[in-house]
């Protein structure tokens, strides 16, 4: 989730939905289609306030139950994402069945899944004591981002920082092999979860939280959440880092950085 204030860019009426994204969301390909890698969708005024208020008097550990959707994404890039969210925030991730990608998201016009929709899905999965509950796919997600209706996105998180869904479809981009790929994914995945614990974008180049200006590209120069802001807010806020850091990708090097 991101705070529902109106600095972001736009926002859009689905029913009960409120569609927010952030002018500064990641594009994947900014030049040409302009799709947006980080948006975000609010349940409403009520839950949104509820999402700022960290999650006082919860287990020791909270858990983030990963929720595999579809066949595609391998096994291995569920696995990384554990390991990228327990290299940074200290909670207990556990993997939920993998579920078939629910048809009621499809979205035929475009052969792609409405993100909303699926996390609709994944709100009515939520186990009882999940802090978190985070949908995986390979599969293209998009979601309506005004004048667009259908947007290809990366990620979409509940303002109620409950659920989110991140697809790996875009992470390929450019890509080196499949590892680089599976690192934006981790990355990508932190990042929004970090949103879900009410972090906003970051003007550190290479914190994970860092807005994507427009690629994904970008997140091969991030590394950490850096200790300026973003380590101390969520640390403000009730939200506990990792006792030990693994970070599970190289630092990127200076050239990349400053790109
Ligand atoms: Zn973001
Ligand atoms: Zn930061």
């Amino acid at each position: 989730m991101v705070p529902a204030s109106p600095n972001v860019g736009a926002r859009a009426s689905q029913g009960r939905v409120a569609l927010t994204c952030r002018n500064g969301v990641r594009a994947i390909e900014p030049h040409a289609s302009g799709i947006h890698r980080r948006q975000f969708l609010a349940l409403g005024a009520s839950l949104a306030a509820a999402a700022v208020a960290p999650d006082a008097g919860a287990e020791p550990t909270p858990i983030i139950y990963l929720a595999p959707l579809g066949d595609s994404l391998a096994e291995q890039d569920v696995d990384f994402v554990s390991r990228a969210l327990r290299a940074f925030y200290a909670v207990e991730v556990r993997k939920l069945q993998r579920s078939a990608l629910p048809a009621s998201a499809y979205y035929a016009k475009r052969k792609r899944y409405r993100a909303e929709r699926l996390l609709a899905f994944l709100s009515a999965r939520v186990p009882s004591d999940a802090q978190r509950i985070l949908g995986l796919t390979s599969a293209d997600i998009s979601t309506t981002k005004p004048p667009h209706q259908d947007w290809g996105i990366l990620g979409l998180a509940t303002l109620d920082g409950k659920s989110c869904v991140v697809s790996s479809f875009r992470c390929k981009r450019l890509a080196q092999s499949a590892e680089h790929a599976r690192i934006r994914y981790g990355k990508t995945c932190v990042h929004e979860i970090g949103h879900t614990y009410g972090l906003p974008h970051c003007r550190t180049t290479d914190c994970l939280m860092h807005d994507g200006e427009g690629s994904v590209l970008t997140t091969d120069r991030e590394y950490d959440l850096c200790s300026a802001r973003c380590r101390p807010r969520l640390l403000r806020a009730g939200y506990p880092l990792s006792d030990s850091p693994d970070v599970p990708w190289p630092a990127p090097k200076a050239a990349e950085r400053g790109r």
